[in-house]
């Protein structure tokens, strides 16, 4: 799942127009598009485009409310609502004084989508991919987006090299399945980044969000494994270290191909930093289950790790599952995000004295090539441009570095 974790509110600053994204990194990377778009065609008054979503009870709840807040904060501006909980409560938006947007219009104008607009961003998304045939049991998903369309090879590359020849150093395939790419047309994410590395040789750093540990295949596994352009931190849909509870999300892998994953790529990438996503507090998880999502973080070694709290998500399976209650599944999610945070600290530890590279994002702060946050002093340094820095801290889980020329 390209999944609900990466949530988050932009603070709107005073711009014509500007973007409030929920969900998922497809969101975020939607949102971009959309703003060009709107940029291009709007100067009269600010648009301020909220895209939001409803992967869970929460996420639309949430979703609502940024939207109420943003009516607040900007009485005068051209509101756009669109988004999966446009989908999923229409008549709720509708009766907000907003221009709602349904997904397939939103879909009509992705497709006229101006690559030069992302020069305020360190490092720009390229959609390979939308939709999802999983049907995961607590996941709306595939209700609101549809079945898994792939965006053709030669469009990839055409908008990676747009992006490319514009300035950006580093590109991040998004998706809401990315490791289900291809299906219908016979191929596949590594045909992908065969593709790319071979048309686009400049192209020396490249993201890959979130993906399933059970579709990464062989041909994956290697490129990720030996190719360096690939950087050293990879993202799984993990969602339980329980059996039990992966059966009933309908997961299709296991904890064990989880831990044997992360083995094999550490095995080559030993540096390597694992993200994973975790429901807690799914229908049916005892106790015991839930220690076994807590062994899981040592056992496949992850550093990275968002948590939620599960919240039914009408119109799905798990919904309609007997639900646990509200205080213990709270109380898992606190406790399993305890755990993320030690194993942060940890892997942040194993840096303190190493040299490292860095991607600027803004105001002296920026990205490692293993995602971990770094902070430098050093104003003059480009947003978007790579550097070296030596790792001399760690401040509120922070790398501080000292820029290395
Ligand atoms: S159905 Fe499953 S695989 Fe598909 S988007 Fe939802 S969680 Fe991800």
């Amino acid at each position: 799942m390209q999944s609900q974790k990466y949530w988050r509110i932009k603070k709107i600053m005073n711009k014509k127009v500007d973007g409030i994204t929920l969900g998922c990194r497809l969101n975020f990377y939607e949102t971009e598009v959309l703003k060009s778009c709107f940029r291009n065609s709007s100067r009269e008054q600010d648009v301020i485009i909220v895209n939001t979503c409803s992967v869970t009870h929460e996420a639309e709840r949430q979703s609502k409310q940024a939207v109420r807040k943003c009516l607040k904060e900007n009485p005068n501006a051209r509101v756009i609502v669109t988004g999966c909980a446009v989908e999923t409560s229409k008549d709720y938006f509708s009766q907000l004084p907003v221009e709602v947007m349904r997904n397939e219009k939103k879909t009509s104008m992705l497709r006229e989508f101006d690559d030069k607009t992302f020069a305020d961003r360190a490092r720009a998304f390229v959609q390979i991919q939308n939709g999802c045939d999983h049907y995961c049991s607590y996941c709306i998903i595939p209700f609101t987006r549809g079945h898994s369309v792939s965006v053709p090879l030669e469009v990839i590359e055409r908008n990676i090299k747009n992006f490319v020849n514009s300035g950006f150093k580093e590109i991040v395939l998004s998706g809401i399945d990315i490791t289900s790419y291809g299906r219908e047309i016979g191929k596949g994410l590594a045909n992908v980044l065969e593709h790319i590395f071979k048309r686009i040789p400049e192209l020396t750093r490249i993201r890959i969000s979130s993906l399933d540990p059970a579709a990464i295949d062989d041909k994956l596994l290697h490129i990720i494994c030996h190719d360096y352009r690939i950087l050293p931190h990879i993202h799984l849909s993990i969602q339980s270290g329980d059996n039990n509870i992966l059966k009933m999300m309908r997961r299709r892998h296991l904890r064990e191909d989880v831990i044997a994953l992360c083995n094999k790529i550490r095995n080559f990438r030993s540096d390597i930093v694992f993200g994973a996503d975790f429901i807690v507090g799914f229908p049916g998880e005892t106790e015991e289950m839930f220690k076994n999502t807590v062994a899981l973080v040592d056992d496949a070694g992850l550093s990275m790790l968002h948590v939620f709290p599960f919240s039914p998500r009408a119109g799905t399976r798990a919904a309609q599952f007997v639900q646990l209650p509200h205080n213990i599944v709270h109380a898992r999610a606190k406790e399993l995000r305890n755990v993320a945070n030690t194993a942060l600290e940890n892997t942040l530890n194993r840096f303190i004295g190493t040299s490292v590279n860095f991607i600027v994002e803004h105001d002296e702060c920026g990205k490692t090539d293993h995602f971990l946050h770094a902070k430098f002093n050093d104003k003059t340094l480009e947003v978007g441009n790579v550097y070296h820095g030596k790792v001399h801290d760690i401040i509120d889980n922070v790398l501080i570095l000292n820029v290395e020329q």
